[in-house]
């Protein structure tokens, strides 16, 4: 009875694993359509100095419209997109996309775009990426591209090689998800990066857990001595923010200020979040 029940068990776990596979070899199917089918969509979430609440700038977060099963989150297919590559034209609409929406002034400041590994691996990646802004008419400058330690670590030299190209066209580079790779400090230290984006799993642990507060006041400690500016993300309480702004951070990004929003909210979105760090200013110096 006892092997008869393990053995259903057993059947029912191949069953759903046969499911999952299925699943995901349809929505990798799907994914090959996406971008012409008009399903995607960047949502784009605010960056702000944490001192006043200005807002600097915006990262473009991809959003699939499954036509089924509704939206559907990246966590779920970006891999997905990475594994079939058809991550390489999702990535360029993402990149056209948010160089238009900022070329055309409804975008503040820098506009961040996440560029996957695949997308780095292609040879002619700094000829897309220039083609799209002379196509948008969008100033280098005001283009940044988002890395994390794996898309540079599959191939050091190559990975330093386009990074150069891409700055001496005048994008600016950040270290996205910094201090959740296996060699950050040897990343930050051969790489020529504009900005650190200190991982959301730090920041959500201040100020009550006492490791996660001396990880974040060190790799702000580095940044400063680096003269790299640093980013935290993830803020959701104003207790977060009180922290990182007295620890020296100078810009952050997180529900506290705004959740990512369709590009249509973001005028809407840029005067509640100036009014919420506005208000937590007055309440920090009435507190003090
Ligand atoms: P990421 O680049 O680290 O983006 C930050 C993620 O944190 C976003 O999740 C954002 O919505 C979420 N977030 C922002 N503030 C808060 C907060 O206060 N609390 C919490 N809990 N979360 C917050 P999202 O939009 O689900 O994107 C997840 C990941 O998918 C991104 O992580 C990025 O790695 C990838 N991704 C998104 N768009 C693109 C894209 O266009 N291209 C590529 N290659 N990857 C993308
Ligand atoms: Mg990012
Ligand atoms: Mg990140
Ligand atoms: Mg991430």
């Amino acid at each position: 009875r006892g092997k008869a029940t393990q053995r259903g068990a057993i059947c029912a776990y191949h069953g759903e694993m046969d499911a999952a596979a299925r699943t995901r070899r349809a929505l990798a199917r799907d994914l090959q359509s996406a971008v012409t089918n008009g399903e995607l969509e960047l949502h784009y979430q605010l960056q702000a100095l944490l001192e006043d609440g200005t807002i600097c700038g915006a990262e473009a977060l991809m959003r699939w419209n499954h036509p089924k099963l509704g939206r559907v989150s990246p966590a779920d297919f970006i891999p997905l997109a990475e594994e079939t590559d058809a991550i390489l034209d999702m990535g360029e609409w993402a990149l056209r996309t948010a160089c238009r929406d900022a070329a055309a002034g409804r975008l503040p400041g820098t506009i961040a775009v996440n560029l996957s590994p695949v997308q780095f691996g292609r040879a002619d990646l700094a000829e897309t990426i220039h083609a799209i802004l002379l196509d948008t008419g969008l100033s280098p400058q005001r283009l940044e591209i988002e890395v994390t330690e794996t898309t540079l670590m599959a191939d050091q030299t190559r990975g330093l090689h386009i990074l150069r190209k891409l700055k001496a066209m005048g994008i600016s580079i950040a270290m996205d998800d910094f201090g959740t790779g296996y060699s950050s400090l040897s990343t930050l230290h051969v790489f020529p990066f504009d900005k650190i984006k200190l991982d959301q799993s730090f920041v959500r642990r201040i100020p009550d857990d006492a490791a996660a507060c001396a990880i974040v006041r060190t790799v702000l400690a580095l940044g400063h001595s680096l003269r790299i500016p640093v980013l935290a993300e993830g803020i959701e309480t104003s207790a977060q923010w009180h922290f990182l702004l007295g620890e020296g951070c100078s810009k952050g990004q997180g529900y506290l200020y705004a959740r990512p929003v369709p590009l249509a909210q973001v005028p809407a979105i840029i005067e509640m979040a100036e009014a919420v760090a506005q208000a937590e200013a007055r309440t920090a110096a009435a507190a003090e």
